[in-house]
């Protein structure tokens, strides 16, 4: 009798061990007619490595069946061949010749819709926001059962507050009358984390849209929605690491998914180790591959398994949903060697796509070291078209806020221009004054509304991708410490709001001025081939007045800007700028539309950066 039940034990524990399941398939389709004919699936499901994955469809080759250290997984190795038609067709998973599972495998015809997947570039300008904290257009998924967090609390900057995709493609209209050209998002994938979700820099799916914010069709619609009135659309991906609730590192397919250290090791958050010639392999080591935060552990870049499946996720999301430009996260944090492949394969699939990553260095030549040509010696071209211009914006500030001196005040702006010999495309940096993860541009010049003025007119007339923060153009303030508090709500975006700054009654008059000062050159820029396209002159600064021209190729248009940023007003004699003024002997302020007649002698307010179309 005992033998017997032991027997029985014996015969039900292994049954239980072959249990096999299918969970999922990434990517879920793809397409017919891609550069790359390879595609690899990531297949998981519980012993799904005890089964054989077969498949037949015309022009499909099931080339390799990886199996990794875990059962859980099997990569799957497909060659799709040139003239494969689209359809579906079933990938089996069989044992002992009998089929135990199926998965209905979907190939698409790619979308050539000329609306899709514009560059964005520097006759753009893009607005950042943080859908969690910008318009909540959905109540109904403000808490959605199962998640992990599920308080919402629009008092505590920590939780969720409910701005949801519904409520950005509300709010597009604004935006366009506001005159912005490109929409950037911070990251609306799943974030399901036990605290602080909303930040989406944590990814638990990458192929799912936080329930929070909508779902993939939601997703889509927002991006033709945008389309639709002209706007383009960034999406910010995040190669470095994900959230520590991520399905698949809470069932790692191998050891190596991520980079593991014998004891938590975080990064130093230093460039300089990447860069320096003088460096440790530990500094470097640690920076490249030490966690974020003890919450977001860390890819590991070497290993061919995550290359493939970071970049085909990415290739997925343009393909599906049309965007025109990716943002990469802590793009120094990445592996050099992996991003270059990275923006290779991407290039080759979408040679329309803008990309800029992430850099918040401090000085142009470690800015430089980052962007594609190898342009400062470093031995490997990295292919990046652009980072995001944190240089550029600590001298803008300097120009604003500085004492004007020999390396100070509007020279530090000067000479940082100087330097872009540092860069193969300057123009593909993105320029901006704050962002979600710094204090507020109105903050950093102690609210003072002559200066902001002034630093509008220099952010939407200098070389590059200009970019700027959600609320910037209704004057919100705050100190990023912590960073929760540069990341409030718009007013106005929630249905029980009381006011509402969207619209022109709801603001304050001296919001209305900010607002319609940043529309008016935002609306100008639109239609400036000077600004949007052309070149760049600028004078070494005189008397604490810095000046600089836009200029088209064979100055038809010509754009002048003049930096002022003492206390007191000044008259600028033009007579040294012959060679941009050319014949024009009147100008336009494109501000005030008062029209100035003469060009010889040009009076400047105090704090103020004047923008004249030159006739
Ligand atoms: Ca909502």
């Amino acid at each position: 009798m005992r033998k017997l039940l032991l027997a029985i034990c014996f015969i039900i524990a292994a049954s239980c061990v072959q249990a096999q399941k299918l969970e999922r398939i990434e990517p879920m389709n793809w397409w017919v007619g891609m550069h790359n004919p390879k595609l690899q699936l990531l297949v998981h499901g519980e012993n799904i490595a005890l089964l054989q994955p077969q498949l037949n469809y015309p022009g499909v080759t099931l080339t390799k069946v990886n199996k990794v250290e875990n059962p859980n997984y099997l990569f799957l190795d497909l060659e799709i061949s040139k003239d494969t038609k689209a359809g579906t067709f079933p990938i089996q998973f069989v044992l002992n010749g009998k089929k135990k599972l199926q998965y209905d495998y979907e190939l698409k015809n790619r979308d050539q819709s000329a609306s899709r997947i514009q560059s964005v570039t520097s006759a753009d300008l893009i607005y950042l926001l943080m859908p969690d904290r910008f318009a909540n257009g959905d109540k109904k998924n403000d808490i959605v059962k199962g998640m992990r967090e599920i308080k919402l609390n629009r008092d505590s900057m920590y939780y969720r507050h409910g701005g949801d995709i519904q409520g950005l493609i509300g709010k597009l209209d604004y935006l366009k009358d506001l005159g912005v050209t490109a929409v950037w998002m911070t990251p609306e994938i799943e974030n399901d984390m036990v605290h602080a979700s909303y930040h989406g820099y944590a990814a638990t799916d990458h192929y799912k849209i936080d329930p929070r914010y909508g779902t993939l069709d939601l997703y889509k619609k927002y991006v033709d929605e945008a389309h639709k009135r002209g706007l383009k659309v960034v999406k910010d991906i995040v190669h470095n690491h994900m959230g520590s609730t991520h399905w698949f590192f809470l069932d790692m397919p191998m050891k190596d998914w991520v980079n593991q250290w014998p004891v938590y090791t975080q990064t130093s958050y230093r460039d300089e180790p990447v860069m320096d010639p003088y460096t440790s392999e530990a500094d470097k080591k640690k920076m490249l591959d030490g966690w974020f935060v003890p919450t977001m552990p860390d890819f590991n870049h070497r290993n061919p398994f995550v290359q493939t499946y970071i970049t085909q996720n990415h290739i997925w999301w343009v393909e599906y949903a049309g965007i025109d430009g990716l943002r990469l996260d802590t793009y120094p944090y990445n592996d050099p060697e992996y991003m270059k492949d990275w923006y290779q394969k991407i290039h080759a699939e979408f040679p329309t796509l803008s990309v800029f990553g992430e850099t918040l260095v401090h000085s142009a030549a470690a800015q430089a070291y980052f962007t594609g040509g190898n342009t400062v010696n470093r031995g490997f071209d990295t292919e990046l078209p652009g980072v995001t211009d944190a240089v550029i914006k600590d001298a803008i500030y300097e120009a604003l806020n500085g004492k004007n001196g020999w390396a100070d005040g509007v020279f530090r702006l000067y000479s940082t221009v100087a330097q872009d010999f540092l860069y193969k495309h300057a123009d593909q940096n993105v320029i901006f004054m704050d962002n979600h993860d710094m204090s507020r541009f109105y903050s950093m010049i102690n609210e003072d509304f002559d200066r902001f003025k002034s630093g509008m007119s220099i952010l939407l007339t200098m070389r590059g991708i200009p970019q700027i923060y959600y609320g910037t153009e209704i004057l919100m303030k705050n100190y990023s410490n912590p960073d929760g508090l540069v990341r409030s709500d718009f007013p106005g975006g929630w249905p029980e709001d009381k006011v509402n700054k969207f619209t022109a009654a709801g603001r304050t008059e001296k919001e209305n001025e900010a607002f319609n000062f940043v529309k008016t050159l935002a609306n100008y820029r639109k239609n400036s081939t000077a600004l949007k396209t052309g070149k760049l002159m600028q004078y070494v600064p005189e008397h604490g007045i810095y000046t600089y021209f836009r200029y088209t190729a064979n100055h038809n248009k010509t754009v002048m800007v003049i930096v002022n940023n003492e206390d007191q007003a000044k008259t600028l004699d033009s007579s040294r700028f012959e060679e941009s003024i050319k014949n024009a002997t009147s100008a336009t302020n494109i501000i005030t539309n008062q029209k100035l007649n003469t060009l010889k002698t040009i009076a400047v307010p105090a704090k103020t950066t004047l923008v004249l179309e030159l006739n």
